[in-house]
Order: structure tokens, then sequence, then C-alpha cells
């Protein structure tokens, strides 16, 4: 249920409304828009057919929230929502994610080289991945908590934020430590347990669309993550499983549009994993700039015939930084920005 506020509604009218839900045992998410200011109220909706909220001082309307999925849908916040990554970067509202790095961390000094030249092609946050969820298990695993300590040494070496999967519940403290942006893999899309615990975390999430999942079941696990409490999910499409085989997978790009009708999270691009040919993944890159995307998702290493994972998908850093050439012009031509990230004290 959305409660929608008169424009001149006082603090002590809100307050007023507020209680009166609380009495009914609902909880009341307050969100002040710059054009209107709303109550969401999720959970027993019957429980407030009882009380008459249209007659309360300072109520303009109460309408139902039509969509299954609640918190993340327009009707309960209009505007974009805009996160703060950390080292000043946002995604969000116009301002793009740029992630890049190596598809596995796999030690300091290489993912140093490929952290520096990423940034300085324009990526404002790193990428690696210390727990891989490979389809093989004989295939290399991940470092483990000694890739996430390489991780947060190259992220504050280079002073910009870094991403990182999470693939278990029982890992999110562990990773909680050691990263600044949550990464939920396609895999674990729909593994409720681990989105409900990310969901108590205050860090924001990037989850990736299952390969076979619809736009509503990815809708729905992001919903998981925002009841638990956290507001902080960037969706991304990563490409769903088709019938041809000459690509990884089938990039959608129309769920970008598609999705930005009816919610309001930012939604990144992966081409990388999408297509799974790193000749393909320029094109790609900017038609999803040209999508409306909130950022793009790039695979990059210094040498990827060497890479532990994923090396025959990966740019070469020069590459990237030609990529990085064009999506900023795109990203001028449609009044978007990349934040650089920016030094932060201690
Ligand atoms: C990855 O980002 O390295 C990855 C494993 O991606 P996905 O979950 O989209 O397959
Ligand atoms: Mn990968």
């Amino acid at each position: 249920m959305i409660i929608v506020l008169k424009p001149e509604c006082t603090d002590e009218q809100i307050d007023h409304i507020q209680e009166q839900i609380v009495s009914l045992g609902l909880k009341p998410e307050l969100s002040r828009g710059v054009k209107r200011t709303l109550i969401g109220v999720i959970g027993e909706e019957d429980l407030l057919r009882s009380a008459p909220l249209e007659a309360f001082p300072g109520v303009e309307t109460v309408m139902p929230i039509l969509k299954p999925y609640k918190r993340a849908s327009r009707e309960f916040q209009a505007e974009d929502s805009v996160f703060d990554l950390g080292h000043g970067v946002r995604i969000g509202g116009g301002a793009l994610g740029m992630v890049a790095g190596p598809c596995a961390i796999e030690g300091h000094a290489v993912l140093l080289e490929i952290g520096t030249a990423v940034k300085a092609a324009g990526a404002n946050i790193l990428r690696g991945g210390a727990f891989k969820p490979r389809t093989s298990p004989y295939s290399f695993q991940g470092m483990g908590e000694e890739g996430l300590e390489i991780l947060r040494n190259v992220g504050d070496e280079l002073q910009m934020p870094v991403i990182t999967e999470v693939m278990d519940p029982r890992q999110v403290e562990l990773v909680d430590r050691y990263t600044d942006v949550f990464q939920v893999g396609a895999r674990n899309m729909q593994n409720f347990n681990l989105l409900s615990e990310v969901g108590k975390t205050s860090k924001p999430v990037m989850l990736k669309r299952g390969m076979s999942a619809t736009i509503s079941d990815l809708l729905m696990s992001a919903e998981y993550i925002l009841a638990s409490g956290n507001k902080e999910v960037i969706l991304c499409e990563r490409g769903i499983r088709s019938f041809d085989n000459s690509t990884r997978n089938l990039l959608d790009l129309a769920m970008v549009p598609n999705i930005q009708q009816t919610c309001h999270l930012p939604i990144i691009v992966d081409p990388s994993h999408a297509t799974g040919r790193p000749e393909l993944i320029p094109a790609m890159a900017r038609a999803a700039v040209a999508s409306g995307a909130d950022g793009v998702h790039i695979e990059v290493h210094s040498c990827p015939e060497k890479a532990m994972s994923d090396g025959s998908q990966a740019l070469l850093p020069d590459q990237y930084a030609g990529v990085m050439e064009e999506l900023k012009q795109l990203a001028a031509l449609f009044d978007k920005v990349i934040p650089v990230p920016q030094e932060q004290g201690e």
C-alpha cells in the first residue's frame, strides 16, 4: 500500500499517520521524494483496510501496489535510486558504474597491473572473484580469503571501490570485511538464503540475472534483498541461455528499458559473460550505454592466455581503453557522467 501525502502535510501529521500504521502491527517506510512524500506499507494489507487512512489529515490518496515486487517498483519509489559505492563513485540517476577487472583474483601484482590500467581508462569499480562458481568442480575455484585481502589492498592502493562475488550465506560476514559491493552471481540469483543474508548488510549488492530467469524472477530476487532491509540493489544483465551457441549467452538488452519503466533500481550490463567473445564486447558495451544502462561490466586481463578463469572472453587493457573512449563519448551524448574515484581519507 502506498499512502501519498499532500504537499503541505506537516511532520506532526506524518508522525500521526505512522503511529496509526505501527499500532496495526505494520511497518511504515517514509520516502521523501523531490516532488512527493510517500509512506509505503508492506505486509498484511488487509489490516490497513480496517483503518480509514484517507481520513487522516495530510493524506491525499491511498493506493495498492499492483506489482508483485513492491519495494523495487516505481509505485513505491518514483525516482531512480542512486547509490554511493565508496570513493565518491555513484551509480544510478545518470551516473554510470564502470566495473572492470579480471574474472578471478590471481595475485597482487597481476591485479594491481590490471587495476592500474582499467582505472586509467576510466573504470570506477574494480572487480575480481575470490570464490568462483565454476561449472566443473575440477576448475580453479578461486583464492578464497587470500584473494579478498589482495582485492582490498589493491582497491586501497588505487583508491577505488571493489566488488567481489559471495556464493554462500556463510561467507557473507567474511566477504563483508573486504568488499565495498557484493556480487551475487547468475547461478545464485535464486539462492534465497543468500539474498536474505546480503540483505541484512549495509553494502550495495549487484544481483546478476540467472541464465534462465525471467525479468519478474530477477525483480522478485531483488525484492528478497530489499525486504531484508538493504535498499541498495544493482541489477545486472549478463545474458540468458538460448538455442544459439555462437555466443556464450544471449544478451537481452531490451530488459534495460523494460525494467526501467517499472523499477527504480540501477541496471548494469555485462557483455563479457553475455557474449563470451572479446570481439563482440565493444559493440555490445556501446549498445548497453545507448540502451540507458547505468553501467557496464567488462572482464579485463593483462595476459588472457594465462588467466585462470574466463581468459577467452577477457579484453586486453588497451582494448578496454579503446572501449572506454567510446563509452565516454556516448555518456556525454546521453547526458550521463562516469564518476572518477576520489581519494578517501581514513
Ligand atoms: C563472473 O562475474 O565472473 C561470473 C561468474 O558471472 P555470472 O554469475 O554472470 O556467470
Ligand atoms: Mn567471469
